[in-house]
């Protein structure tokens, strides 16, 4: 399929191929949206198996970012970048200083963050060559890791879940399986023990798990067992695809609230939860908390303001159950809807202020 078919009809703003022979970059830049503002998205260093999946994916997460943007409450577009190739081998300066200068050619209607496969340092490094990044260290006037400020938000959410099902928001006593415990798996498991929650923990790495029991005391159980406890909450923080068809029918809790994206394997899996009597947070409303963060950064980085701004996904949470309910819905259809209803009503002020006035300063 051609990228214009794929494109076509489903908003996607522009397509952007990057290669630079010498230092053997690959990248490509998908905006989906401008209409809200610029098209902010991290960029993602991967080993794609070739160009079709990398195409596949970054359509897929650009599209994504609109809609966490737009449920988030930001003034940004969704965009969203990848590198073709693996981090590990392939990562130079030169070619994060060429994918830089690919970058400030787009004036802005992108800007970048780092992702799976980049981390600060890159952000930093491709700031040499443009504006358009986020999330750099402290010492270029970033926001540091966005992680313990996306955890910040997940427990936000996990307490509005907690009001909505047990009728109150204290997770005191209250039973979390939490699955990785990684960048913010972590800083979510010192934030849940902190409000007095009973916390048992699983992840692949033995250090990481080992860390979290050091530090907070927790229990662990293995792999395969973790989104089947029988505990009032399951928050899944690793990987995304962890609700599928095999995993579907064991669940044993009342909530299932954690960071990981793309929790839903598809569409559906969001209905079959209602179904069960499983409250479902729907994952990029959740875990905005890293991207508010460094949207903080477009203004000059503020980190109590963006904290404040970061305790809004407990009310974000509490519309999008409410609209849930209101109309007979799941709430990973809610949350559709609430983004695209935002998207439709804020772009067109803004198409309006723009024909008035002249393009916007931020876009
Ligand atoms: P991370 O790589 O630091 O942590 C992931 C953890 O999950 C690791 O400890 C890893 O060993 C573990 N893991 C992997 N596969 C597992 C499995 N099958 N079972 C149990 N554990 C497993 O990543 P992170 O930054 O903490 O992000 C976690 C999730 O949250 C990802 O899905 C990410 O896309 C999402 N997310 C992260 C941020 C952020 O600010 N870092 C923001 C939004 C969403």
């Amino acid at each position: 399929m051609g990228v214009f078919e794929r494109i076509t009809g489903d908003g996607y703003e522009q397509v952007v191929y990057c290669s630079d022979d010498q230092s053997g970059l690959k990248a490509i830049i998908a905006i989906h949206s401008t209409a809200m503002g610029p098209a902010l998205g991290g960029t993602r260093f991967y080993p794609y198996d070739n160009e079709e999946e990398a195409i596949i994916d970054v359509l897929r997460l650009s599209k994504g970012m609109t809609y966490k943007a737009a449920a988030a409450g930001l003034d940004l577009g969704g965009g969203k970048a990848v590198i073709i190739g693996d981090p590990k081998r392939d990562k130079s300066e030169e070619l994060l200083r060429a994918y830089g200068r690919f970058v400030e050619t787009l004036g802005g209607r992108y800007i970048t963050a780092a992702d799976v496969g980049t981390t600060l340092e890159d952000m930093d490094t491709a700031r040499r060559e443009t504006r358009w990044v986020t999330g750099c260290s402290h010492t270029y006037g970033g926001s540091g890791d966005p992680s313990p400020v996306t955890a910040y938000g997940v427990l936000q959410g996990i307490k509005a879940c907690s009001l909505d099902v047990f009728g109150d928001a204290s997770l005191k006593n209250r039973t979390v399986a939490l699955q990785g415990v990684g960048k913010v798996g972590h800083a979510l498991c010192g934030y849940l023990v902190e409000e007095g929650a009973k916390v048992t923990i699983a992840d692949i790495d033995v250090d990481n798990l080992a860390r979290a029991v050091a530090d907070f005391g927790v229990e662990t159980t293995v792999l395969a067992d973790i989104h089947k406890m029988d505990v009032d909450i399951f928050a899944p923080c690793a990987l995304g695809g962890g609700i599928n068809d095999e995993t579907i029918n064991e669940f044993n809790c009342k909530i299932i609230a954690g960071a990981a994206n793309n929790q839903l394997a598809r569409p559906e899996h969001g209905d079959k939860l209602r179904d069960l009597g499983i409250l479902y947070a729907p994952d990029f409303v959740i875990n905005a908390g890293g991207l508010i963060n460094v949207e903080d950064e477009l203004r000059g980085y503020d980190r109590e303001r963006a904290m404040q701004k970061v305790l809004g996904i407990y009310k974000a949470m509490q519309l999008i159950f409410g609209l849930a309910k209101e109309r007979g819905i799941s709430t990973s259809q809610a949350a559709n809807e609430y983004a695209e209803d935002r998207i439709r009503k804020i772009s067109r002020i803004r198409l309006v202020r723009t024909a008035e006035y002249g393009p916007s300063s931020s876009n």
